[in-house]
């Protein structure tokens, strides 16, 4: 069952129907970070998941931008690095690029090739999966920096989206 640090994250999102536009519920998990026992306790369940699982992970990837608020506290935890993928043009020097799509129109994610060397261990970490276009987008990066991706990591999935479908790695998530 649920673990009740989860349940008290749980307790705190946020949920803004019509938020950025019409039909999406967008979910608020920023009231969790202005909590610092329960966000404490977010983190603690992630990295205990991924000790537990994943205990050979060399790098955290966090994704742009709400991964960032996550990644580097988990990578900390476990004395690992942490490295960003961004959206295109906020990268310099040589990086490797996706694109992808949306609804409307394109998309590109980069990771700089110098930040992985092949063959390292990693999970890649968003704060929420909806569609997972964005989360196989970082997919396609780490392969094409040879990265091996062990976990995919997200606190909230849009289950009913069926986006982990999208995806070739596990997915862990915990709340949906
Ligand atoms: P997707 O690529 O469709 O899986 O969308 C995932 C990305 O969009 C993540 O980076 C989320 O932060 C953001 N996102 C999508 N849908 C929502 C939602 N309902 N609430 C909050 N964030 C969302």
């Amino acid at each position: 069952e649920l673990d009740p640090r989860i349940k008290e994250v749980k307790d705190l999102i946020e949920f803004c129907p019509d938020f950025p536009k019409p039909g999406i519920v967008f979910q608020n998990l920023f009231p969790v970070l202005r909590n610092p026992k329960v966000f404490q306790g977010l983190i603690d369940v992630l990295v205990e998941d991924i000790k537990s699982k994943h205990p050979d992970v060399d790098v955290i990837i966090g994704l742009d931008s709400r991964g960032f608020l996550f990644g580097p506290l988990i990578a900390l935890a476990l004395n690992v690095a942490f490295v960003p993928v961004r959206k295109k043009g906020k990268l310099p020097g040589e990086t490797h690029k996706v694109e992808y799509s949306l609804e409307y129109g394109k998309d590109s994610c980069e990771i700089q090739k110098n930040s992985i060397q092949p063959g390292q261990k990693v999970i890649i970490i968003d704060d929420l999966l909806a569609t997972g276009g964005t989360m196989k987008a970082a997919c396609d990066l780490m392969e094409a920096a040879e990265a091996k991706i062990l976990s995919c990591m997200v606190v909230i999935e849009l289950k009913f989206l069926d986006g982990a479908k999208k995806l070739k790695y596990p997915l862990l998530s915990y709340i949906s």
